[in-house]
């Protein structure tokens, strides 16, 4: 083997989600929208690996971003397929050239994290949209 590592597994994650009343519970109930739009990629943190149904992020504190930079509410059970028509093309240029700021981080409250580097934020946005219209 001369690969220099496994290719990592990206999730494939919305910027949205819809929120119908859902009558058999009473309450409104966050749901994948008929126009889900462009699939963007995201790095899965541990417990999202295996999720079989999609992870809705309400708590706003808690938005992620897509390797493309862009804010992720939605993270969805399947991988991310470079193939697919609505895959966001920066996340796939992002895919074969992933960024590498995997560092431990403390986290609001105390808590020790690995994935600091994707939660959501403005000026990364802003920074990664710089780089790409150069
Ligand atoms: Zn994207």
């Amino acid at each position: 083997m001369t690969s220099d590592s496994p290719a990592p597994i990206y999730k494939a994650a919305l910027t949205k989600y819809a929120m119908p009343f859902d009558m058999a519970a009473g309450a409104r109930a966050p749901q994948i929208p008929d126009d889900p739009g462009i699939v963007h990629a995201v790095r899965p943190v541990h417990s999202e690996l295996g999720i079989r149904e999609p992870y809705y992020i309400e708590d706003t504190g808690n938005y992620r971003a897509a390797l493309c930079g862009a804010l992720v509410k939605v993270i969805m059970p399947n991988t991310f397929k470079t193939e697919e028509p609505e895959a966001c093309t920066y996340c796939i240029a992002e895919t074969l050239n992933p960024a590498t700021d995997h560092r431990p981080i403390l986290r609001p409250g105390g808590l020790f994290g690995m994935y600091g580097g994707d939660a959501w934020s403005p000026r990364r946005w802003f920074r990664k949209r710089v780089e790409r219209n150069k």
